[in-house]
């Protein structure tokens, strides 16, 4: 995974940490000579809540989401699978939702890697902070531009702070869905390689983080509550929200990973 938005290779990031209240010049819009140049040639990640926000708006499940429309693959470090929009066969390699006129097809709900760009985000605790309920406005949390070669966008005379910026693409929000998420990833990095996780672990990561409703049938259609004990409260939060239940994923994940939080395995009856 070199090459998705969110994990530009170092000669393309210009290596200044930038906060919240950092200015930099930027603007993207369809006069652009290099308008959707970006939209091809590159792996874009997808978050959990991309995928549960895209599947609702295509009015597919999630599965048939992955089938048609992803690829996955493993994020070495982390030993962790993710999951990147599959490009067309086409010369360019081009995203599946871009179209050389009007642009991106998915605009209002398109991915988190899409928004982000061009920031990148440095700190591996942000996610933690963000986990823990932490208000991360006035944290140490960093930012940086990754300058392409072919983005004009710089040139253009519009000026952001980075606060400006996420709140005008919808980061925010997206980060708070997904925190759990990424808080997984980082720590899953940080361990040593002797803590390696079984391939069922993998799997049930995989479903819960992207599979949301194939995850939900395994929730309430398994034998799953035999299995785990849950709050009475937060399985009735969780029937009908996907938000809550993709949440609830990762705090099961969790507490198979690293043995905390709330979701505690029964003991096998006698
Ligand atoms: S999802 Fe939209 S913005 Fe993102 S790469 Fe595809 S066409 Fe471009
Ligand atoms: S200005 Fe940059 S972000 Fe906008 S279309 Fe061109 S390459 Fe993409």
């Amino acid at each position: 995974m070199d090459n998705t938005k969110e994990s530009q290779t170092a000669s393309e990031i210009i290596p200044e940490q930038m906060g919240y209240n950092t200015k930099f010049q930027f603007q993207c819009h369809k006069g652009v000579k290099c308008f959707t140049r970006c939209c091809r040639g590159i792996d874009i990640m997808l978050t959990p809540y991309d995928i549960l926000t895209i599947r609702k708006e295509f009015g597919i499940t999630s599965e048939e989401f992955l089938a048609i429309y992803t690829d996955i693959h493993l994020l070495e470090k982390a030993d962790l699978p993710i999951v990147t929009l599959k490009k067309l066969d086409d010369e360019a390699k081009s995203c599946p939702f871009v179209k050389d006129v009007e642009g991106c097809q998915i605009y209002p709900f398109r991915p988190s890697a899409c928004r982000y760009y061009p920031l990148g985000m440095g700190s591996l605790s942000y996610a933690s902070e963000l986990n823990k309920g932490k208000d991360t406005s006035s944290d140490d949390a960093f930012f940086f531009t990754v300058k392409e070669a072919h983005c004009c966008g710089f040139e253009e005379k519009k000026v952001w702070t980075v606060a400006e910026w996420r709140e005008d693409q919808g980061v925010n929000i997206r980060d708070e869905v997904n925190a759990g998420w990424t808080d997984l990833i980082v720590r899953k990095k940080t361990i040593p390689m002797s803590l390696k996780l079984s391939e069922q672990s993998k799997q049930m990561f995989f479903l819960a983080c992207y599979n949301i409703d194939k995850f939900r049938q395994f929730v309430f259609e398994s034998t799953f509550l035999n299995k785990f004990t849950v709050d009475k409260d937060k399985l009735e939060e969780i029937k009908n929200d996907d938000v809550k239940l993709l949440q609830f994923g990762f705090d099961w994940l969790k507490s198979i990973f690293f043995k905390e939080g709330d979701i505690s395995i029964n003991k096998p009856e006698q």
